[in-house]
């Protein structure tokens, strides 16, 4: 059978890009392992669009008010909950620019003592509201469930070996089981996507991840979710009332260190945690890690884009820079916009590949700390 559309990756990407499709498209989707097991399995379902996308905000919108018609859908939760960022004494102006350019609130960090530790080097705190949280093992069973009832046929356990490409046109992939015809392809393999499409298109995209643990805390419903810039950390309540934390982890590279999990997950906790978050001195109860890492960009934007440069009807969802879980809809909705030429709700051209001068790895990693405020 020929189709449509072939997506490979099963992640965020390749199920949000398979959903906006399926209506009148026949969209298979194949991953080498099981559906959505990749990175995004492993993400804390932290969604703050706002944050992380600053420049974006139509992009961050389009992205938070598909989780908001999600939520009951399938086993799909979504809590609500604003996102709070401790500013110190030296960063209070900054603050207070940043509050009047976004439209957030900049208040009394007194307001948030229940987030912050006692002796926390805080004076103010920057609110963003509209911002959630949800358990991303039920956001992927409820696309995949979503993506199956709209017609979407599965592939999972079959690793995609090429992309066929034909006078210029990309007209398929080659599988360890065969090859499969399609009118387009969608690449959204996470860190597969390089190795995979190194024959037909340089990317510009090297490992990233965070690290995060599990504390056993016993926090109450409604503790916001909160953050802090120079310790490049975030937390956020689970439902069950522990402490989840995450840190970047940063690849040293290239060549790429293959380490599953960093230091920096250990000397956050054992040193500075404790001295901005309350109950920052609660027990690990478990780690969780990511071998198989996110990527990032040079400039930490992601790559959503049908090239030029690459054979035609091939398009490119990747590079999300620990980010991806939250801009689902945005993803998926760009997909569609560029394999069937009709507006999106918000600019793509931010995430095209030739914004880059460099389609080499050798790039010097950006923070996402430092092209927003994620905390
Ligand atoms: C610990 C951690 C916490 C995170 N927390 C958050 C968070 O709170 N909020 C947020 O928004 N983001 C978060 N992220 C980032 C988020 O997980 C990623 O941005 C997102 O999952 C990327 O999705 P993806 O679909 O691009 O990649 P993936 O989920 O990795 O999907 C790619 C898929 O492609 C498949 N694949 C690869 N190569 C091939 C091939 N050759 N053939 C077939 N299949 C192939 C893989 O098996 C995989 O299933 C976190 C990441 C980590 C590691």
């Amino acid at each position: 059978m020929s189709y449509d559309v072939a997506i490979v990756g099963s992640g965020v990407a390749g199920l949000a890009s398979a959903y906006r499709l399926a209506p009148d498209h026949d969209v298979l989707v194949v991953d080498r392992d099981a559906i959505g097991s990749g990175t995004s399995s492993r993400a804390s379902g932290v969604i703050t669009t706002p944050v992380d996308y600053p420049g974006q905000p139509e992009w961050s919108e389009h992205a938070l008010a598909f989780f908001r018609e999600l939520d009951g859908t399938g086993v799909f939760e979504w809590t609500e909950r604003e996102f709070v960022r401790g500013v110190r004494p030296a960063d209070v102006e900054a603050a207070r620019e940043s509050a009047r350019a976004e439209g957030i609130s900049l208040v009394d960090r007194a307001a948030y003592d229940e987030v912050f530790a006692e002796d926390a080097p805080y004076e103010r705190a920057l609110v963003w509201e509209g911002t959630g949280f949800f358990d991303v093992d039920e956001f992927l069973a409820t696309m995949q469930r979503e993506c199956a009832s709209r017609g979407v046929e599965f592939r999972p356990d079959t690793a995609v070996e090429a992309v066929h490409v034909e006078d210029g046109v990309a007209t398929g992939v080659e599988t360890e089981y065969g090859s499969v015809e399609a009118d387009s392809v969608v690449v959204a393999a996470g860190s597969g996507t390089r190795p995979l499409l190194a024959d037909v298109l340089g990317l510009p995209l090297r490992k990233f991840t965070w690290n995060v643990a599990y504390l056993d805390a016993d926090l109450p419903e409604g503790y916001p979710m909160a953050g802090d810039p120079v310790l490049q950390c975030y937390w956020r309540r689970t439902r069950d009332g522990h402490l989840l934390v995450g840190v970047q982890h940063e690849y040293e590279g290239p060549p790429e260190d293959e380490r599953e999990v960093g230091p920096e997950i250990e000397t956050l906790l054992g040193e500075a945690f404790p001295t901005i978050a309350a109950h920052g001195d609660s027990e690990v109860v478990r780690y969780e890690v990511c071998p198989m890492a996110d990527t990032t960009t040079p400039d930490a934007n992601p790559i959503v884009d049908a090239p030029a440069e690459g054979p035609a009807n091939l398009v490119i969802a990747a590079g999300f820079h620990g980010a991806g879980v939250m801009a689902s809809d945005s993803i998926g909705t760009a997909v569609r916009s560029l394999l069937t030429g009709e507006d999106a709700p918000f600019p793509i051209d931010p995430f095209r590949l030739d914004r880059f001068d460099t389609r080499s790895t050798d790039f010097p990693f950006r923070s996402l700390f430092g092209k927003s405020s994620r905390s």
